[in-house]
């Protein structure tokens, strides 16, 4: 059945986003309506509207929901009513190479709904019956969604705010999992991790966890690397109090780091992340950058230093295990989330939502859905 549902929603690149009323159409074969619970706002959904990530306007923002099943489509067999659910923005077929060898995060499918369903329609039209593109083949922010099952995760989610597992489905998994899952940090590692949003203070945290003996977060923003230290950083270090970053981390890690975490985005800080590790230290991409970015290395450090770099996208993830392992680190008291929730919104409060994460205000903000609906 179709639905009316407020939606947030980037109309032209580099303007406010806008909330409006949309049609939100049922499932489809192999697809679900989601009613939505809570969705983060996440670095990326910002990088939708100012044309750092061009997915095409008019497009509903969205992509770290947690939803409740309200509508299932001829063929699932995997969802029912009530199950909650959470999103993924990378749709994973379950049949192609990546997926088959354990690597969904890297599914073929996912190059296929980057701004519409798998089969590039939309089930989202505006109030004129125009349709409307989805973020990664998501579109949570807003009060429904359908999505193709690859797109969604089941979860047990009884007794956990659906603010905090909305987080899980992006932000946390990409940070957490860049440490956990991609570079497999070893307890007693000395970490450097730039960039404290959302995705750095979960890599702050998936070093703690993985018994990092030093962990230092790295950013401009002195508010932020206080909250660093309470999601387990050691030592804190703002590039702008130094005349060269690299040696003077280097020299602040006795000769510098087992890993380094770049999770802000740009090319310049991939190197500075490369170039303060240690031999044999490795570095990992987490932040999405400008397509076209570039970066310069010194080349000689791969063979005569043993040095690596990799990337991680979504955190390595096997979301349909990892997202209830975060779960259930979380109930076990392991997992860090309500913290990193600094502000919760209404769909209404979307545009000052986008405000904040613009000026750095927030570690996540989250729009939590009224619960009546
Ligand atoms: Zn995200
Ligand atoms: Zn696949």
């Amino acid at each position: 059945m179709d639905r009316k549902a407020k939606a947030v929603i980037t109309r032209e690149t580099g303007k406010p986003v806008v909330v409006e009323e949309i049609t939100v159409s049922g499932p489809q074969r192999g697809e679900i309506t989601i009613r939505l619970d809570a969705c983060g706002v996440c670095h990326s959904d910002l990088s939708a509207t100012n044309g750092t990530i061009a997915f095409p306007p008019p497009l509903v923002l969205g992509h770290e929901g947690a939803g409740t099943v309200v509508e299932v489509g001829e063929g699932v067999t995997d969802f029912a009513l009530g199950d909650s659910v959470l999103s993924s923005y990378i749709n994973m077929c379950g049949k192609c190479r990546y997926c088959s060898t354990g690597r969904p995060e890297l599914c073929d499918m996912a190059g296929k709904t980057v701004f519409t369903l798998p089969d590039g329609s939309v089930r989202t039209h505006d109030a004129q019956g125009q349709p409307l593109n989805v973020f990664t083949g998501c579109g949570v922010m807003a009060e429904y969604a359908t999505l193709n099952v690859g797109n969604a995760v089941k979860v047990d989610a009884k007794g956990v705010k659906p603010e905090c597992c909305a987080l899980i489905s992006c932000g946390v998994m990409t940070g957490w999992g860049a440490v956990v899952n991609t570079a497999k940090v070893r307890p007693g590692s000395i970490c450097v991790v730039f960039g404290t949003g959302g995705v750095g203070l979960n890599a702050v945290q998936g070093c703690a966890m993985s018994g990092a003996s030093m962990i230092v977060a790295v950013d401009t923003n002195d508010a932020k690397l206080s909250i660093a230290k309470s999601f387990g950083a050691t030592h804190t270090f703002n590039p702008a109090s130094a005349e060269d970053p690299v040696k003077a981390l280097k020299k602040l890690t006795a000769g510098g780091a087992d890993y380094a975490f770049e999770c802000v985005g740009h090319g310049t800080v991939l190197a500075q992340a490369f170039g303060c590790l240690r031999k044999g230290g490795m570095a990992v991409m987490v932040g999405v950058t400008k397509a076209g970015d570039m970066t310069s290395i010194r080349t000689n450090s791969f063979s005569m230093e043993e040095k690596v770099l990799t990337g991680s996208n979504l955190g390595g993830a096997r979301p349909r295990e990892d997202f209830p392992r975060l779960i259930g680190l979380y109930r076990a008291g392991r997992l860090k989330l309500d913290e990193l929730i600094t502000q919760r919104y209404s769909i209404d409060e979307a545009p000052q939502a986008f405000d904040d994460l613009a000026s750095g205000r927030n570690a996540r903000g989250v729009i939590v859905f009224n619960e009546s609906k």
